[in-house]
């Protein structure tokens, strides 16, 4: 656990930014990341009182907030209704109940973590981020970024029509995942992500046309590498991805 010589809860993002310029200073989200570490902060910055904790849903996207919790993701109908499921069934493998109403959308895509479920769901679909002072990015260039001591503010999830699914393995319930897919289609259009490959989620485009499920996943698990740690081998996290990216195609042709 690390400590702080203070706390700030904030009264607008200006004041956000200027103390995250300090190098020993840090944004709080949920904290359950943080909390696994030690050392001695300066500053915690608390944004919890900006507002920044809903979920908007206009005709073109859905706004997220940065404190929104993964349980909220989880769990609101737009998101549902628009893109079939693929956030419930991302992330309710994420440890539990109790942690998904505390861990929040901004320090899950913030974090870009290797084995994130929530940025492999994300990378399928047309996700933007927008930073305070680096304004809408599209998520992927985000995802490859350095660490930039910016305020991630709101996750934008654009409405495009595409359809998609999610599927992850766990060696044991509430683990890391051993590999994580999300499969995205608008027409012949397929976006897939793979991420516990264990590297950082990455996407990919295909043209779906004239190919079955099983040819297009074959040549997406193909182009993405993939490295051995201790809950898996390389070659095991392959063949899994090709499983899982065809079992998702197939899931999305079936609804088509
Ligand atoms: C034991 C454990 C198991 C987990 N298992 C999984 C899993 O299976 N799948 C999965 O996808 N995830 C998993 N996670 C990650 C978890 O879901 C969250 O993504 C993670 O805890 C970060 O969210 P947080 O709100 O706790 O962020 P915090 O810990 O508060 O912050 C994380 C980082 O983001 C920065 N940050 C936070 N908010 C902002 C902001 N608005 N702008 C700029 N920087 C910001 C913080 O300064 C910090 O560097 C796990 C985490 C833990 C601790």
């Amino acid at each position: 656990m690390f400590t702080a010589r203070e706390y700030v809860k904030v009264g607008s993002l200006e004041e956000a930014w200027e103390l995250n310029q300090k190098r020993t200073n840090v944004i709080a989200g949920g904290m359950l990341w943080l909390k696994m570490g030690n050392g001695q902060k300066g500053t915690v910055i608390d944004l919890s009182g900006l507002g920044l904790d809903q979920i908007q849903e206009t005709e073109e996207e859905f706004s997220v907030g940065c404190m929104c919790t993964l349980r909220q993701l989880e769990l609101d109908p737009g998101l549902e209704r628009a893109f079939g499921g693929i956030f419930r069934e991302s992330l309710r493998h994420i440890v539990g109940v109790q942690f998904r109403n505390c861990a929040t959308a901004g320090g899950s895509v913030y974090g870009r973590y290797g084995f994130s479920d929530v940025l492999t769901c994300l990378l399928a679909l047309d996700t933007w981020v927008e930073l305070y002072k680096g304004g809408r990015i599209p998520l992927e260039e985000f995802a490859k970024m350095p660490y930039t001591r910016d305020v991630l503010v709101r996750i934008i999830i654009r409405k495009d029509g595409r359809r998609a699914a999610y599927g992850s393995q766990r060696n044991t319930k509430t683990d890391f995942p051993l590999i994580a897919c999300a499969v995205s289609r608008k027409g012949d259009s397929w976006q897939i992500s793979v991420g516990a490959r264990p590297k950082k989620a990455e996407r990919i485009c295909l043209d779906g046309a004239g190919k079955t499920a099983a040819e297009l996943a074959k040549e997406a698990a193909g182009r993405f590498a993939y490295g051995s740690n201790m809950r898996g081998s390389a070659e095991y996290r392959a063949h899994l991805a090709e499983v899982y990216i065809r079992r998702l195609a197939e899931k999305l042709e079936k609804e088509a």
